[in-house]
């Protein structure tokens, strides 16, 4: 195969050698058990609480309020279900998100409501904002928790977090947002933000996948998802998988320390490759906010173009593109976010998703669109 581009990083990331640099020892000779009393399980112990010190610091959080997961969605899952059955016992029984959010936030409220909870869905804009004004409209004496996601995954449209966690705070209800998409791209600031639960992943930020972590603001404990060992202060049992928390420490900190020259990077590429598109197809539309948009994303929809068939072709081509979520991919409908936005039905499904990154190039631009010329012109319908 000849020169394959990747731009597909809000599905994942490559990770950062100095990143697995890090992990390697926990992997190979520092393989002891946190929770053993002896040199090398102690050695583990003060690997874990160091990388949790770290990220803690990064995100103007405290330590103890960091709890390490499998993953976002697992995060998200415990944030949504295990709050929610917490405050049951409260009488709250009533929770609020968008329409937008990831399946790991729609799906777990679709599993409240099947356990008899109530769940309000906001609408976005044609751009896929939400308002704060939205969410104190919605908020009844019975609600427990508010879910806004920080950035969308498809279009990458920001939401204004900090208002809605004004509003949330005000109203005395509990404010989560699921990060996965923002975190080590934008800077957040727990505190300043508002935000009293947030849902982070590694491997969107050039870290392993299968870590991440929620942070939640001292004193609130959702239920817990996983019994067992002591681990997570009793909150997340399960043995820590300590190499891929040191890596994500790392790959935070190493997102932090490039935050702007990388989100240079990401927003020149995107918006030379959105001007390119839009000279080459005039009639292309471009999905999402492009006042409040994460740096490297791009969406856009094409007419009379079959999503599945774009992305098969393209990656023929060596383009690595997605439509839609990749976490959604395998489903011929349109997704759920492009639906939201109020699309009709041909443009819903004739979406790109186009994605930069740490590692793309700026020589790469011009190859991506010369592939997408050729792909549209092949597959164009009628
Ligand atoms: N939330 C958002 C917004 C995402 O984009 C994703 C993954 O694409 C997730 C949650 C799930 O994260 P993970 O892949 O770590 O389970």
């Amino acid at each position: 195969m000849g020169e394959y581009i990747y731009a597909d990083n809000a599905a994942t990331t490559r990770i950062s050698d100095t990143v697995v640099e890090a992990m390697m020892p926990y992997l190979t000779e520092n393989y002891g058990n946190p929770s053993s009393l002896y040199r090398i399980g102690r050695d583990n112990h003060a690997a874990v609480e160091d990388a949790r010190k770290r990220i803690a610091k990064l995100i103007g959080a405290g330590a103890m309020d960091i709890y390490f997961t499998s993953c976002g969605t697992e995060a998200d899952n415990w944030a949504v279900k295990g709050t929610m059955h917490r405050l049951a016992a409260e009488g709250k029984r009533h929770f609020i998100t968008t329409n937008i959010e990831h399946h790991a936030i729609i799906h777990s409220a679709q599993a409240l409501e099947a356990d008899g909870f109530e769940v309000t869905y906001l609408p976005v804009d044609g751009k896929g904002r939400v308002t704060a004004e939205q969410v104190r409209a919605a908020i009844r004496p019975d609600t427990g928790l508010v879910s806004v996601m920080y950035a969308n995954n498809e279009i990458g449209t920001i939401e204004p977090i900090a208002e809605i966690g004004k509003v949330c705070r005000e109203a005395g209800v509990l404010f989560h947002t699921d990060a996965v998409q923002a975190a080590g791209i934008l800077a957040i600031d727990v505190d300043e933000q508002n935000i009293d639960m947030m849902s982070v992943s590694a491997h969107k930020f050039n870290g392993p996948k299968g870590v991440g972590f929620l942070y939640c603001r001292r004193g609130i404990f959702p239920d817990n998802l996983m019994d067992g060992g002591a681990q997570e202060r009793g909150h997340r049992a399960g043995t820590e998988n300590v190499a891929y928390i040191v890596g994500m420490a790392k790959a935070l900190e190493e997102a932090y320390e490039n935050m702007e020259e990388l989100q240079k990077h990401e927003a020149s590429m995107r918006d030379k490759l959105q001007q390119e598109l839009m000279t080459e197809f005039p009639d292309i539309r471009i999905n999402g906010d492009t006042e409040h948009r994460l740096p490297g994303t791009l969406n856009v929809s094409f007419d009379k173009i079959d999503g599945q068939s774009l992305i098969f072709t393209l990656d023929l081509k060596g383009l690595a593109a997605s439509s839609g979520s990749a976490c959604a991919s395998g489903s011929v409908d349109p997704s759920h976010v492009m639906l939201a936005l109020g699309l009709p039905y041909n443009l819903a499904h004739g979406s790109l998703r186009l994605t930069l990154g740490r590692y793309n190039r700026e020589d790469e631009i011009d190859k991506i669109v010369e592939i997408i010329k050729e792909t549209v012109a092949e597959i164009h319908i009628g």
